[in-house]
């Protein structure tokens, strides 16, 4: 059943993959007909066979892990002590044998009348008659085999009378002669024949020989003489006096024919349960005897003779190994680990790269055997820049394979905080730096070092042309050992990649002969796959491997007692693992690291920096997309967005986003966000003005109106406001900035435009804050939802007013304030350690004043001292279009070692929370059921964190925090930590941030959670406009849709669950456009994704923008604009590219 289920699996991926196979044999051939030239011909061959080939490979591999998930079925059984006692019973002969091995080792048997015939005659007392004298006296028939011979001493002669049946014929037949007791064979004629061992020792000798080879029909007549003792007398215990009473009961009589592959198997595995009785565990050989005979087993039964010829090919794969065959294989390679920013800045390290790798190219010129690995496009492009000639040698020894540029990616980055889009973006910069200045593809994804790894990774890798993947980080893990070292890593979607962990738990090993035996000793995974990698050489602050240890490794390499090691290309080791790995386990989901937990949260503006610079950079793409489609003249900041780009991938390197370099590091990146920050915003301004511009629109310094823009793809209802004041009939100015407030209503999505009057504002239910009479708490009310805050400033009713449902449980609350001690156990910036949340005080306000009163915002501000010298601020708001309340925080912070979290109580009942990550969200429990569960007690999300039962959900926004947890029903953020090390000033100082709370119908997967979070931190793009002259412009409807703009330039339609995430030039500097979009929730959609924009084609490409499969792109009618329609699967990434 299982192995039909897993049959049909692989039909379901096999069968689209061929079917994309043809089509793109067919897409070809039809581009083939349509080009003429000779040259352009071959090209497209040759791009052909290239793509049917990468397809090709794909579909092997889709074969392969559905093979794989069927190992992973078996090893559900391979618990190792179940296993071995699986085999215990396998063998018992007396327990289950009519099911195993024992029922199949005759192929024959027969007892009784005609064929068995028996006769008896006792002897008196203790009289050992002769053959001669027995044979003449008077037997008596036995009837079948119901016999008990006794007492003890006695002896008993019985006549067996054989007729062997005719099927028998020219076949090995034997007696099966069980009395108990011992006994002799005689022939007819008076011949002692063969001893017989009775009972059911381990030196029972039942089975005697009748024929080598039977006639048909033959008969045949043996005695038997029967000695009631056994081969150790009659004792109860070896020495003890002998029993005199004993009787001895015989058991069946039967002629049999054995099963000689049977027979064979039994022999077999009688050697493998005594290797595995006495091999040490740590020995490869003892797991390969374990999975050889759980392998028996499985193909093994016992009704179907036809299975044996497998069973006894399984066993001779284990018997063929020679002493020494089993030894382990190391695969070695020198590597020096630079970060490229950590306890000095990113300018000592451009000195380090200079000064490790030219050590480097002379190891390499010296020892003819040695390789060298170095990750980090970034790390290569500052050589280049700064060291041309080191540069040119580098080159040199990657021609020749001995230097190996490794990992594909931009750095080695933190996996925890930076978006989706910013790691395809890791990947686009890092393989297209090694393919254009070295040719080379990389295939392993190297993360030695980083701090976690998310759950939509392997997808990611997949789509960015790598395969493999390299950590050994989850060794640090402090709570659970992480149980494998190499296995298929299944991400969020279902892509896998092979991952690998060296067992030797040390990317910085010193060639030392004890690392190489903890590379076969600590290899949890020794059953499958009997090789490992080898990471030596100094390192985090560059150096590498030195003489010594390459002179050691020399010595090492084939020598009796260790590990055989060489020195390979990683590449290698990953192909033979995946060929040779014998069924992989796998692990599904994040790779999460038990350790560093704080990295959530220090060095707090460097996150927000960091989630400011994601978004900028999407709209300015986007938009830059767009004016250069339509505006005449404008022109895609290509070289500037992939500067830009490049910075931000810069400062996501795995001791810089975190939160743990020196302050050095953080003045070099506040300085760099900066820059991008401005830049991006001046690019922003230019694209938006030239895309109005061409509508005859141009920014007003005295405006009496404003123009929005949506670049995300559904329409959106807001709240906006226009700084400083000075407009005109606006209903409301808020309190703290004078910031003119109106209503954007319905925005369209994809790039849709709404001119937005002041004046135009009608609501029935308006936003209103005021002090309940009688409670005194203060209110803030609309048409959504009603909140109510204490004298804390704690929210302590949430009431959802449709379905009048409160949200806050009884004598609990929302936006309770918490300072917790934070003193970790070692790792100052890193760490929040489990006891923090045993220790913590609750902040209680000073003030709660109400600050706007309505109609579009209502707020109050709340002031809450924190310590002798810190304190916060919180706006609280709610507008009167959303029932999203949100709080805008400013804090002065000068703690030492405490961290500040906000907690809300919801009644709402889940045993998981879900959080967002890269491209979807992962669920996580919110309990503490086992070790695994408990070390999830701080965790990290993107945008939110959601907890929702059937019907109902909350979710918690915010525009940089990633520190989540929830207990219960208490779900919490951390906003603030204050570590003193590697940085003494970490996070000191004023910070402003937002969170913000969103109640939804339905569950999580049926809210809108993940756009609303997207609205939160996307505001819709503004350009302040003289009405007068806009109207002119534009149709004289005072709120209306721009002429000529009203089409979105992208839209998504009939999926809910799909996100567009990015729109971007192609990478390659063609005129092409390409587009990102991913399944959100977890499900499958068929989405129509439309432009307006000018395109004759489209096709599915990897995230490196190269083509992976062909869409249909239908052209409207006129030539402007088109749809392709797409179906995803959950979590699945789609990029598209769109092309003239
Ligand atoms: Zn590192």
């Amino acid at each position: 059943m299982l192995a039909r289920t897993l049959q049909r699996n692989v039909r379901t991926v096999a069968t689209p993959l061929r079917a994309a196979i043809g089509q793109t044999r067919q897409y070809a051939d039809d581009k083939f007909k349509e080009r003429e030239t000779a040259a352009e011909n071959q090209y497209i061959h040759k791009k052909q066979e290239e793509q049917i080939k990468a397809l090709q490979e794909q579909l092997a591999k889709a074969e392969k892990r559905a093979n794989d998930l069927q190992a992973e079925m078996s090893y559900l059984q391979k618990h190792p002590d179940v296993t071995k006692s699986r085999l215990n019973t396998f063998m018992s002969d007396s327990q289950f044998k009519d099911v195993n091995i024992h029922a199949a080792l005759y192929e024959a048997r027969v007892s009784g009348a005609p064929h068995v015939q028996l006769e008896v005659w006792a002897a008196e007392g203790t009289e050992r008659p002769t053959f001669e004298h027995a044979v003449k006296q008077e037997f008596k028939p036995i009837k079948g085999s119901d016999h008990t011979f006794g007492p003890s001493w006695s002896t008993h002669w019985v006549r067996a009378a054989l007729e062997i049946p005719r099927e028998y014929a020219g076949k090995e037949v034997r007696l099966l002669f069980n009395p108990g007791c011992e006994a002799m064979v005689w022939s007819a004629d008076g011949m002692p024949q063969q001893g017989i061992t009775g009972g059911n020792g381990a030196d029972k000798r039942v089975e005697y020989v009748v024929t080598r080879k039977a006639k048909a029909g033959s008969s045949v007549t043996l005695y038997l003489e029967v000695a009631c003792n056994g081969m150790f007398g009659l004792g109860d215990y070896t020495i003890g006096p002998p029993d005199e009473h004993r009787t001895f009961r015989l058991q069946p009589v039967e002629l049999v024919v054995r099963r000689s592959d049977a027979i064979a198997l039994y022999y077999d595995l009688s050697v493998l349960k005594q290797m595995l009785d006495k091999l040490p565990r740590e020995s490869p050989r003892w797991w390969q005897a374990l999975s050889t005979a759980n392998a028996i087993m499985n193909a093994f039964d016992a009704q179907d003779a036809a299975t044996l010829p497998k069973c006894l090919e399984i066993a001779r794969g284990f018997f063929a190994a020679r002493p020494g065959d089993a030894t382990h294989q190391v695969y070695a390679i020198g590597n020096c680990h630079i970060d490229t920013a950590w306890l000095w800045p990113y300018d000592e390290t451009k000195r380090k790269i200079a000064r490790s790798w030219a050590t480097q190219l002379g190891l390499v010129e010296r020892y003819p055997e040695y390789m060298f690995a170095a990750s980090q496009a970034q790390q290569f492009e500052w050589l280049k820049e700064l060291y041309p000639g080191l540069f040119a040698r580098v080159k040199e020894a990657v021609k020749g394979g001995r230097f190996i540029p490794i990992g594909g990616t931009w750095v080695e980055m933190d996996c925890n905080v930076p978006s989706g889009e910013s790691l395809v973006r890791q990947f686009l910069l890092g393989q297209r730096f090694f393919q254009e200045h070295f040719g080379v593809r990389c295939r392993v994804f190297w993360l030695p070092d980083t701090f976690g790894y998310s759950s939509q990774l392997p997808q990611i890798v997949r789509l960015a042309g790598a395969e493999y993947f390299f950590t050994q980080k989850l060794s640090w893990n402090n709570i659970n050992k992480f149980p494998h070292t190499t296995f298929n890593w299944v991400g969020l979607d279902g892509s896998s990649v092979v991952c690998h962990m060296c067992p030797a738990e040390t990317y910085t090993a010193e060639a030392k002969a004890d690392q190489l035996i903890q590379s076969v000793a600590k290899h949890k995974d020794i059953a499958y796959t009997n090789e490992s990698l080898y990471l030596y050489g100094f390192g985090d602050g560059g150096g590498g491997p030195t003489d010594d240890m390459i002179e050691r490794m020399r010595r090492m390499q084939n020598v009796d007692g260790l590990p055989r090691s060489r020195h390979a290309h990683p590449d290698e080791f990953y192909a033979h693992v995946e060929k040779k790995a014998d069924g992989l386990v796998s692990w599904h989901g994040e790779l999460y690291f038990e350790l560093h937990r704080g990295t959530y949260t220090s060095q707090a503006q460097t996150k927000k920096n960091n989630r400011q610079a994601e978004f900028l950079l999407r709209d300015v793409e986007m938009l830059s997309v767009v004016a250069q489609e339509s505006a005449p003249g404008f022109k895609y900041p290509r070289d500037e967005l992939t500067r830009l780009w490049k910075l931000v991938c810069l400062n996501q390197f795995h001791d810089v986003i975190p939160g743990s370099s020196i302050e050095m590091v953080y003045r070099d990146s506040d300085r760099m966000y900066a820059d991008v920050l401005e830049s991006a915003r001046g690019m922003k301004q230019a694209a938006v003005e030239a895309l109005f511009a061409a509508s005859g629109l141009c920014a007003a310094e005295q405006a009496s109106g404003l123009l929005v823009l949506n670049t995300t793809t559904w329409p959106r209802t807001e709240v906006v406001s226009v700084p400083g004041g000075g407009m005109k009939g606006c209903e409301q100015v808020r309190k703290h900035d004078q910031a003119a407030l109106m209503v954007a209503a319905a925005v369209p999505g994809g790039g849709g435009v709404q001119l937005v009057e002041p004046a135009a504002v009608a609501h029935s239910v308006p936003a209103s804050a005021y002090r309940e009479s009688g409670s005194g708490l203060v209110v803030l009310e609309n048409l959504h939802v009603t909140a109510k805050f204490n004298a804390h400033g704690q929210l302590v009713s949430f009431v959802e007013r449709r379905s009048e449902r409160e949200l806050v449980p009884p004598g609990q609350a929302g936006n309770v304030l918490r300072l917790h001690e934070d003193i970790p156990l070692f790792w100052d910036a890193w760490d929040i350690e489990i006891n923090h949340l045993e220790k913590y005080r609750v902040l209680e306000a000073a003030s709660v004043e109400i600050v706007d009163e309505g109609p579009l915002l209502a707020s109050l501000a709340i002031t809450v001292p924190i310590g002798s010298n810190s304190h916060m601020r919180q706006f609280v708001s709610l507008s009167a279009v959303s029932p999203r309340l949100d709080f805008a925080c400013d804090v002065s912070w000068h703690e030492n070692r405490k961290c500040l979290k906000t907690a809300f109580t919801w009644d709402i009942r889940s045993d998981v929370a879900t959080y967002e990550t890269q491209y979807g969200v992962v669920q996580r429990p919110t309990h503490r059921n086992t070790t695994w569960d408990l070390a999830k007690f701080e965790v990290c999300a993107h945008k939110f964190g959601d907890l929702s039962e059937f019907g109902f959900g909350v979710a918690l926004l915010n525009d940089g925090k990633y520190g989540y947890a929830t207990l219960g029903n208490t779900m919490t953020l951390t906003l603030l930590r204050s570590p003193k090390s590697p940085d003494a000033h970490c996070d000191m100082g004023d910070h402003s941030f937002r969170f913000a709370v969103y109640p939804h119908r339905g569950a999580f997967n049926e809210s809108r959670v993940v756009q609303e979070a997207y609205q939160f931190n996307v505001p819709l793009v503004q350009l302040p406009v003289d009405m007068q002259r806009a109207s002119k412009a534009v149709a004289p409807a005072a709120v209306a849709e721009v002429e000529g703009l009203r089409k979105p330039f992208f839209g998504v339609a009939g999926a809910p669950n799909v996100v567009l995430d990015a729109v971007k030039a192609a990478e390659d500097g063609a005129q092409d456009v390409v587009v990102r979009l991913y399944e959100a929730y977890g499900g499958r959609a068929r989405a129509k994704i439309t432009t307006s924009l000018r395109f004759a084609g489209a096709v599915k490409t990897n995230v490196l923008e190269e083509p992976v499969d062909k869409v249909e792109f239908a052209a409207e009618s006129g030539g402007c604009g088109g749809s392709v329609v797409v179906d995803f699967k959950p979590f699945e990434i789609v990029t598209l590219r769109f092309s003239k």
